[in-house]
């Protein structure tokens, strides 16, 4: 399936994101559930509090996501076990937004 992931902000300096690209190829752990993926899209939050994350999960559905990835920095706290403290307010607004239609899944490895 094509895949639009949302990742943290705060973490890009950190990690560039090559697990995700990795599992999301391979259809393995959070992939597992729909398969092989093609990545569409790979953008940030936007930044805190993560407002902007609803409307980027939009535009990558516009542009063909059929699923809507929140990285594991955001509710894992990868890779420094700080998870997002907006992420509940981020999957919500993101729902509001892409409608029911589109699976979210909330992690990537
Ligand atoms: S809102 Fe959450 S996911 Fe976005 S930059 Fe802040 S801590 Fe990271």
């Amino acid at each position: 399936m094509k895949v639009g992931i949302i990742r943290c902000q705060q973490t890009e300096d950190m990690c560039p994101g090559n697990t995700d690209f990795k599992v999301a190829k391979e259809g393995k752990l959070a992939f597992a559930e729909i398969g092989p993926s093609e990545v569409i899209g790979f953008i940030s939050c936007g930044g805190c509090p993560g407002k902007r994350a609803a409307i980027r999960a939009k535009l990558m559905v516009d542009r063909g996501a059929e699923v809507i990835v929140l990285a594991s920095c955001i509710t894992k706290g990868n890779p420094i076990g700080f998870p997002c403290p907006n992420r509940e307010n981020m999957i919500a607004s993101i729902r509001r937004l892409i409608g029911d239609d589109i699976l979210i899944l909330d992690y990537t490895h």
